[in-house]
C-alpha cells in the first residue's frame, strides 16, 4: 500500500481547510492515479478509508512523514561510495543525525545555502519507523517498520569536509527531501536504485550491495536511540554522488517505491 501525505485542491466555496491530509495511492477503474483520503495520521490512528477520492494530478504531494525526533543516517554504506572518496568501509555502521527541520517533499527546492560551494545529491532508501522502540535485536526488526520511502541526502560537501563534524554540511533547512510517498508491502533487499540529474543518469545501483542490511541498522541504532513512530532511518548511498547545480532538477529512483524530484534553487 502506497500512503501520501496531501493538500488537496482548494474548493470552490473554500469549505476544505487545506491542512495536510493523507491518503491510499491507487487507480480509478478509467485507470487515472488517485488519492483515497483516510482519517488522521496512519502512524497513530491505522489507515481507515474516508470515500473522499482526489486525481493525484490534481493534489500537492508532500514530504510523506515528518520526523517526529529525528532521521538516522547511515554513512559509507555501499563500498564503492567508500572508495570513491578513498574512505575505508566502517567495521560497524557509521551513524549521524540530520534535524527533522530540514525535510522537504516531492517538488519542494532544495536551497543552495551561500555557506557552501559544493552542493552532492546523494540517493538513499529511507525506513519508516512505525512504532516506538529500543534494544530491537535484527530478527525483529520487521515489527518496527511502517514502510519506506526515497530519500535525498543532500550534502553541502565541501562544509562536511572543513567542518570535521557532519552536523551543518548535513542539516541545512530543504537537505532532506522525502517522497513521493511510503509504500508498506516491500522487500527492500534487491531493489534498483539511480538518481538523475537534469536526465542525466548519476547514480545506478541495487540495494543488495548495503554493507549493512536495515534489519542490522536498525538494531545497532535502536540500541543507542529510542527510536519513535515516524523517525526516518537513510541507508547510505550508492556511488556516483555529485553536483547539483542550482538550477537544476534532481530526481532519485527506487524500484517499487516510485520517484522523488526536486529543484535545485540558489539562495541568492
Ligand atoms: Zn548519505
Amino acid at each position: 500500500m502506497r500512503i501520501a501525505r496531501f493538500t488537496p485542491p482548494v474548493d470552490r466555496d473554500g469549505q476544505r481547510s487545506g491542512d495536510p491530509l493523507f491518503g491510499i495511492v491507487g487507480r480509478s477503474p478509467e485507470g487515472e492515479e488517485t488519492v483515497l483520503k483516510i482519517t488522521g495520521d496512519p502512524l497513530y490512528s491505522g489507515i481507515h478509508p474516508t470515500g473522499e477520492v482526489f486525481l493525484l494530478a490534481d493534489v500537492r504531494l508532500l514530504a510523506p512523514v515528518i520526523p517526529r525526533s529525528k532521521v538516522v543516517c547511515v554513512g559509507r554504506n555501499y563500498a564503492d561510495h567508500a572508495a570513491e572518496f578513498g574512505s575505508e568501509v566502517p567495521p560497524e555502521p557509521l551513524l549521524f543525525l540530520k534535524p527533522n527541520t530540514s525535510v522537504i517533499g516531492p517538488l519542494d527546492s532544495i536551497v543552495w545555502p551561500r555557506q557552501s560551494q559544493r552542493v552532492d545529491h546523494e540517493g538513499e532508501l529511507a525506513v519508516v519507523i512505525g512504532r516506538l522502540c529500543k534494544d530491537v535485536p535484527r530478527e525483529k526488526a520487521g515489527e518496527v517498520i511502517f514502510g519506506y520511502t526515497v530519500a535525498n541526502d543532500v550534502t553541502a560537501r565541501d562544509l562536511q569536509k572543513s567542518d570535521g563534524q557532519w552536523a551543518r554540511a548535513k542539516g541545512f533547512d530543504t537537505f532532506c527531501p522525502l517522497g513521493p510517498w511510503i509504500e508498506t508491502e516491500l522487500d527492500p533487499s534487491d531493489l534498483a536504485i539511480s538518481v538523475t540529474v537534469d536526465g542525466e543518469l548519476r547514480q545506478s545501483s541495487r540495494t543488495s550491495s548495503m554493507i549493512f542490511k536495515i534489519p542490522e541498522i536498525i538494531e545497532y541504532a535502536s540500541a543507542a536511540f529510542t527510536l519513535l513512530p515516524g523517525d526516518v532511518i537513510l541507508t547510505g548511498t550508492p556511488a556516483g554522488v555529485g553536483l547539483m547545480p542550482p538550477g537544476c532538477s534532481v530526481s532519485v529512483t527506487i524500484e517499487n517505491i516510485g520517484t522523488l524530484e526536486n529543484k535545485v534553487i540558489s539562495r541568492g
